[in-house]
């Protein structure tokens, strides 16, 4: 349910082995919050890694509804996402599943464009790195003093690729930006799902 996949990097899975991370570095940063039926999972076991009140970055690879479940456990987070996902989640084209509508206001107030910090600088040394594919807005975060890519869904563990087939994917996109990923040379991949 927990495990702590390298120095400071600590994972949570929870249903349909959708993965939570969260990275102790300079900042408390979370990527990705995912199902909401993890919610009370979520803050049990991963709430013994960190108080998520001292949480003050989350960063969502994408906003596909397995993705921000748990989005309202870090009460004192900003929350960055690319520009993209955040325009086709406000347009509600990205994939919400059963999650209301009330709760996706909520998260609608507080996305802020990852371009705004991230433009030419790093954020506690991480990068990030667009990778349109299974959404037009997806990006992958990568750690470079430990070698570690989290890659969301585009690319998972068994080198199998996301889905292209959702309503903001973009298939031909896709190849590229696996192409970009390969020369980051990645020692530890932590995918969005450990399918
Ligand atoms: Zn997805």
């Amino acid at each position: 349910m927990i495990a702590k996949v390298w120095n400071k990097v600590w994972k949570f899975t929870g249903v349909d082995q959708t993965n939570i991370y969260f990275l102790d570095l300079d900042k408390k940063i979370i990527i990705d919050c995912g199902n909401r039926s993890d919610n009370n999972l979520a803050e049990q076991f991963l709430g013994k890694a960190v108080d998520f009140n001292q949480i003050q970055i989350v960063i969502f690879t994408h906003l596909h509804y397995d993705h921000i479940g748990c989005f309202d456990l870090f009460k004192n987070a900003k929350f960055y996402a690319s520009s993209e996902e955040i325009e086709d989640f406000k347009a509600r084209k990205t994939v919400v599943g059963n999650l209301k509508e009330e709760f996706l206001q909520k998260l609608d107030l507080k996305l802020k464009p990852i371009e705004l910090i991230f433009e030419d600088l790093t954020i506690s040394g991480l990068k990030i790195v667009k990778t349109p594919g299974h959404t037009r807005g997806s990006l992958c975060v990568w750690y470079p003093e430990e070698q570690i890519l989290f890659s969301g869904d585009t690319l998972f563990g068994n080198k199998m690729f996301g889905r292209t087939d959702l309503p903001t994917s973009v298939p031909f996109e896709l190849n590229k930006s696996i192409v970009k990923l390969v020369d980051y040379n990645f020692r530890i991949l932590c995918p969005g799902h450990d399918y």
